[in-house]
């Protein structure tokens, strides 16, 4: 008698990016590949190569159940424990935001501002709104060490926990410091760098994404339009930059205008730039300040 057909991986893979799909999720068949991985602790490229090997049913089962919660909503990131930026793995879990691709981006423009604006010495770099610390960390790993002296902040303790494994498992407790603390209140400066990536969505876009459901509105909700806490950073920011100092803040693309408007309100001196990300969307406050001797 015939017996079940055998499932193999790339069979298992296909229904799940099908049954993915249907459900709405346009990342289907990546999304499957990384929960299965997860499940037979492989990469995605093993996958491919053993797409006919069979897979057990336990582990069937467990995947299963995996596509399940992230058909509910559940980000892949929180369901195998990491997301990847600046080509470092990060712990995430409930509790912190997963890192964006889009904010690699202000990591990438850290590395080429630094040489620019403080072609020496010891360079204060701040990543305000750390979160797992992916910014603070990828920086000091793209950076000659004695050049930067970097912290990373936030107000969650939760966020902290995954910072300081994260900075751990990266080899870099010895090079990034982390506090906890409110916005700027808890340091007198002065910054020469700040990095940003704050809550700024709207409450009504928060509401309105089944994806950000699992993840701490703390971390997304920038109160009205998105930006009471961009504005706040930016007054607490006057008082604590040097002279010659730069910040770069994400934004939503909606909130482009006004957040640079607040920005050029606040700091009449410097030279504020609206900068889009990869997909053309503005995406970042640049604010830039270069002191001139009199
Ligand atoms: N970029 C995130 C999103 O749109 C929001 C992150 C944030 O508020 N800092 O989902």
């Amino acid at each position: 008698m015939p017996g079940r057909p055998v499932d193999t991986i790339g069979g298992v893979l296909a229904s799940a990016a099908v049954r993915l799909r249907e459900s709405g999720i346009e990342t289907a068949r990546l999304d499957a590949e990384l929960l299965l991985g997860h499940v037979l602790h492989t990469t995605r490229t093993r996958l491919a190569i053993d797409a006919n090997d069979p897979v057990d049913a336990t582990s069937i089962k467990a995947f299963e159940s995996l596509l399940d919660r992230r058909i509910q909503g559940e980000s892949v990131a929180y369901l195998i424990g990491f997301r990847e930026f600046m080509r470092h793995e990060f712990a995430v879990g409930p509790g912190v935001l997963v890192p964006r691709p889009e904010t690699e981006l202000m990591v990438e423009r850290a590395c080429e501002t630094i040489p620019r604006l403080w072609p020496t010495g010891t360079v204060r770099v701040l990543d305000l709104c750390t979160g797992s610390g992916a910014i603070a960390c990828s920086l000091a790993l793209s950076v000659e060490a004695d050049r930067l002296f970097i912290t990373g902040s936030d107000v969650s303790e939760a966020a902290l926990a995954y910072a300081r494994r994260n900075r751990a498992a990266l080899g870099l407790d010895d090079r990034v410091e982390l506090v906890q603390g409110d916005l700027l209140h808890w340091t007198s400066g002065p910054w020469d760098l700040i990095l940003t990536n704050p809550p700024y969505l709207r409450p009504d876009q928060i509401d309105d994404n089944p994806d950000l459901i699992a993840e701490p509105r703390l971390a997304l909700d920038g109160g009205h339009l998105g930006l009471e806490l961009i504005e706040r950073i930016l007054v607490q920011a006057t008082s604590r930059v040097a002279a010659t100092f730069a910040m770069m803040i994400e934004i939503d693309p909606d909130q482009a205008a006004e957040a640079a408007g607040l920005a050029a309100r606040r700091f009449p001196e410097a030279t504020v730039t609206i900068v889009p990300d990869l997909t053309r969307r503005a995406r970042f406050i640049d604010i830039e300040c270069v002191e001139t001797n009199v």
